[in-house]
């Protein structure tokens, strides 16, 4: 049976079952496959010949400090923008932080940044961000001279978007992809927040964000090694001292588990487990570890979609410490402490999950739940995509309690259906855009309808 004849058959008729997914995506398995562990190892180990990178380091040496580290970066970005015929477009987003209290005087703080505009046009506005963070520190927040090898702590993220943007920028994607190597994060998550006000300023549409953050080793500080679990933290419900009205709709319907971040995060989990054989994305449903924090914070706060990946097991002897021996313990964030095979299985997680997304439609727009009449069928409906090549959308269910989509019925390209006899009662709903080649956005929460 054709695809065409397939679509038909589940919109007319109601299928509670997982929907089917498409054969993989041969451009993101491409990509997958070229990520290399060897790549992402030698830039590991450059990062760390720096000496520091604290943010408050020197920046005039051309082989110590983080002037020299960001200078690397952009020619390392230059170089993949070569080969990508130029179109991998490198910047240097600098700004004066202010002082404050892990910055006694005022400092430059430097992102390096390489975009690659999207292909298609009604889908190039989409951005999509991956980062990992260049400083590295040491016990004392405000050492600036001490060797800071951040091996894990992050060179281990920034390895990873390197190899990311080599391996992508090479491919036309739909949508636009930004790697980014943020500074300031050890002081305060000063890049990333400068980025993040910024985008939010220019009212752009950052539609995802991944940070990764310590996904540098497998060793657990028992001696355990994990090389098979990554660790996604997404946030449900803001903190915020008010509750905003899109909340408090999603709240009054039970959608407290499907934030944007959520939702992102599901797709992330499905995205990476299918194209990465052996991993498992373990969802985690917190902003962050236990009252902690990372680059994806500002983009929160900005309305912005976003995760972070990190290791399973930290060892905290390795992360924020003075380089020492201590009764016959190594202390320091040093690369013999790194698993550069598990870091390229993280970055392949990040590459298929960002392919994904910008070779998928945007998520449906105006998606809500008719609420006129009471019945024990479930009737959704929402605004048509403007991407060219959208196939239809598919309607997904699961039970309240269950973490992921359980069931999906696919519809052609209409905006309104029914899934008949699943009451919205009893399970949770998401609409998501599908193309001409299977390619799915992520879910969106419906709000009630008005009418
Ligand atoms: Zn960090």
């Amino acid at each position: 049976m054709g695809n065409h004849a397939f679509a038909f058959l589940l919109a007319a008729t109601t299928i509670a079952s997982a929907s089917p997914l498409p054969a993989p995506n041969p451009q993101i398995a491409g990509v997958v496959k070229e990520i290399s562990a060897k790549n992402i190892e030698a830039s590991i180990r450059k990062l760390v010949r720096f000496g520091t990178r604290h943010t408050l380091s020197e920046t005039t040496s051309e082989t110590r400090g983080i002037g020299a580290a960001r200078r690397w970066l952009e020619s390392e970005f230059q170089s993949y923008s070569k080969d990508s015929g130029g179109r991998l477009q490198v910047t240097m987003d600098e700004f004066t932080q202010p002082p404050g209290e892990r910055n006694p005087q005022p400092v430059k703080v430097v992102n390096v940044v390489a975009t690659l505009p999207g292909e298609q046009p009604e889908s190039r506005d989409r951005i999509y961000v991956v980062s990992g963070h260049y400083d590295s520190r040491v016990s004392d927040p405000l050492n600036a001279t001490a060797d800071a090898p951040g091996a894990n702590d992050d060179a281990s993220g920034v390895a990873a978007v390197l190899e990311m943007a080599r391996v992508m920028s090479k491919q036309k994607w739909d949508a636009t992809l930004v790697f980014m190597a943020v500074a300031g994060e050890e002081q305060g998550l000063f890049g990333s927040t400068h980025w993040a006000n910024n985008a939010k300023e220019k009212n752009w549409n950052v539609a995802g964000m991944i940070t990764n953050d310590i996904i540098g080793s497998s060793l657990a500080d028992d001696g355990h090694v994990d090389n098979t679990h990554v660790r996604l933290f997404a946030e449900g419900v803001p903190a915020l001292k008010e509750i905003p009205e899109e909340w408090r709709q999603q709240l009054q319907t039970g959608g407290e588990n499907d934030s944007a971040a959520r939702e992102l995060a599901r797709f992330i989990k499905a995205t990476g487990e299918r194209y990465v054989s052996g991993m498992t994305v373990n969802l985690i449903y917190r902003k962050d570890r236990y009252l902690r924090g990372g680059d994806h914070s500002p983009f929160l706060a900005a309305g912005f979609p976003a995760v972070r990946l990190t290791e399973p097991n930290e060892d905290f002897r390795h992360q924020h410490q003075d380089v020492r021996q201590e009764n016959g313990i190594q202390f320091g964030d040093l690369p013999e402490f790194d698993d550069f095979a598990y870091i390229a299985q993280v970055a392949r997680i990040n590459a298929a999950s960002l392919g994904a997304l910008a070779l998928a439609p945007a998520v449906p727009a105006g998606v809500e739940m008719e609420t006129k009449e009471l019945t024990n069928d479930t009737t959704l409906h929402w605004e048509a995509n403007r991407e060219p090549d959208v196939a239809g959308y598919e309607v997904l269910w699961r039970e309240t309690t269950s973490p992921l989509w359980q069931h999906a019925a696919r519809s052609g390209k209409v905006t309104r259906f029914t899934v008949q006899k699943v009451s919205k009662d009893n399970f949770l709903f998401g609409v998501a855009a599908v193309d001409r080649d299977g390619n799915r956005s992520p879910a969106v929460y419906p709000v009630p309808s008005a009418k």
